[in-house]
């Protein structure tokens, strides 16, 4: 299959081309040429597969013709070998808990994915030498693109993190791990730790020696996977008895995960419609309203993963629905919650049913309590594990909620990492000296 960017100024690219890049050479993103229908015997099949079979069948859909199919195959399984269960938390509305990866959070699915397929690429030398990968993180990024990637030949990961603004349990799911992957705690803000990456990306003398890329959302190895749970989801909302008048929402940052739900509905998936749930960085939700796109400033709300001024995956929707703001509208609605909303909105569901939402996935939930229609059944992406945000849970329950062994595991690991400062001739002579 063929990868289009989305600004359409640049030839189209091989999958092996699009991982490798990660974003194409006149700035846009990639897309699939083909956005594949599932067959109705798919769908017919849908709630006896496992979310094995079903990952598998929706990833041949995708990289079926780049891959050989026991390849294909032991990439899909080996990624999902974890568990994501469908809770019902209140009536009508159900959580897709994505947290139960090595991570905790959604974020493993397209990490370990893209980890798998770029050292398959690395294997049959349709990559020439090793691959760079860039990962600047607020937090959860840098952790699922580490573990992802930890032991994977041929591929070294430089995570670039800001000094004292990540926590301690998010420091050392990535700075703890060794072998492959370094760790550069740089002397500024996320926004600096973005910037060095992306002058790394634009820097002509650099890319030619050296094998970048990156590993979040805008690559595709990332962000197609994550269509497999949407489709996972449905299955078991099937299987509880509920067929029809679906709606999704997704809490929403860069508009990677969103927008492989999209793809899925775009499959034949039966979602009728979704909510992109914001925090108070609502930029696609004002463009819902006014019909135009202002990125802005991000402001730091309690639901920081989603703290994004300028949605990367933004093209991408402008992309599937042609820029049309009426087809985007009738498909996608959107919604804002502050901190405040959020806070009430963990206390108020863990009173009143004792499930426990991290904030991200709460602003997913209060958007389907307020925005489901009577007849519809919603189910929302639980993002992350409350425990990986322990200070702002227990700041808003009054009490320390349990931390799982997984998570606990990290903390026993040695911190090792590499003092940068925010200046990129700093990097720059970093990566030249140390990356092969
Ligand atoms: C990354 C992230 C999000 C936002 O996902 P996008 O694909 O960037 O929209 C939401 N919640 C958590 C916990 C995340 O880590």
């Amino acid at each position: 299959m063929k990868y289009f960017s989305t600004n359409k100024n640049t030839p189209d690219v091989s999958l092996a081309m699009a991982v490798t890049k990660g974003l194409a050479a006149d700035n846009g993103l990639f897309m699939p040429e083909i956005i594949e229908k599932m067959p109705a015997s798919f769908f017919e099949a849908l709630p006896h597969l496992s979310l094995q079979e079903i990952s598998y069948r929706v990833a041949d859909a995708f990289f079926g013709t780049d891959v050989p199919a026991e390849k294909l195959k032991e990439i899909v399984y080996d990624t999902m070998s974890f568990y994501i269960p469908l809770v019902k938390v209140s009536d009508d509305i159900y959580s897709l808990e994505l947290f139960h990866g090595p991570t905790l959070a959604f974020k493993d699915v397209g990490a370990r994915f893209m980890a798998r397929l770029l050292g398959y690429f690395n294997q049959q030398h349709k990559v020439e030498g090793n691959v760079n990968v860039l990962v600047a993180t607020s937090g959860d990024t840098g952790s699922a693109v580490a573990n992802g990637f930890l032991g994977v030949e041929g591929i070294d990961v430089y995570v670039l993190y800001p000094k004292g603004l990540v926590s301690e349990i998010q420091e050392k799911q990535f700075t703890t791990l060794g072998q492959n992957i370094t760790a550069l705690e740089i002397d500024g803000t996320f926004d600096d730790c973005q910037a060095l990456v992306k002058s790394a990306f634009l820097d002509v003398p650099l890319n030619e020696k050296l094998i970048l890329t990156s590993a979040n959302s805008i690559n595709v190895a990332r962000f197609l996977p994550q269509a497999f749970y949407y489709f996972w989801g449905v299955a078991q909302l099937i299987k509880a008895g509920v067929t029809d008048q679906l709606v999704c929402a997704v809490p929403s940052g860069n508009f990677g995960n969103i927008t492989a739900g999209l793809f899925g509905k775009r499959m034949g998936l039966p979602i009728d419609r979704f909510i992109a749930a914001n925090n108070r960085n609502d930029i696609f939700l004002e463009y819902l309203n006014t019909g135009e796109y202002r990125p802005r400033a991000s402001v730091a709300t309690i639901a920081n993963a989603m703290d994004v001024g300028a949605p990367s995956n933004f093209a991408r929707v402008l992309s599937l629905y042609n820029s049309q703001l009426s087809a985007i509208k009738a498909d996608i609605s959107g919604t804002m919650y502050t901190d405040e909303q959020i806070k009430n909105t963990i206390r108020q569901t863990y009173q009143s049913t004792g499930y426990l939402l991290d904030p991200h996935g709460a602003i997913g939930y209060q958007a389907l309590l307020d925005g489901l229609q009577p007849g519809e059944t919603g189910f929302f992406i639980e993002t992350a594990h409350p425990a990986k945000f322990l200070d702002t849970m227990t700041d808003i329950l009054g009490f320390e909620i349990e931390v799982p062994a997984k998570l606990q595991e990290f903390m026993k690991g040695e911190r090792k990492t590499m003092a940068l400062g925010a200046d990129f001739e700093s990097f720059r002579q970093f990566l030249l000296e140390k990356a092969v």
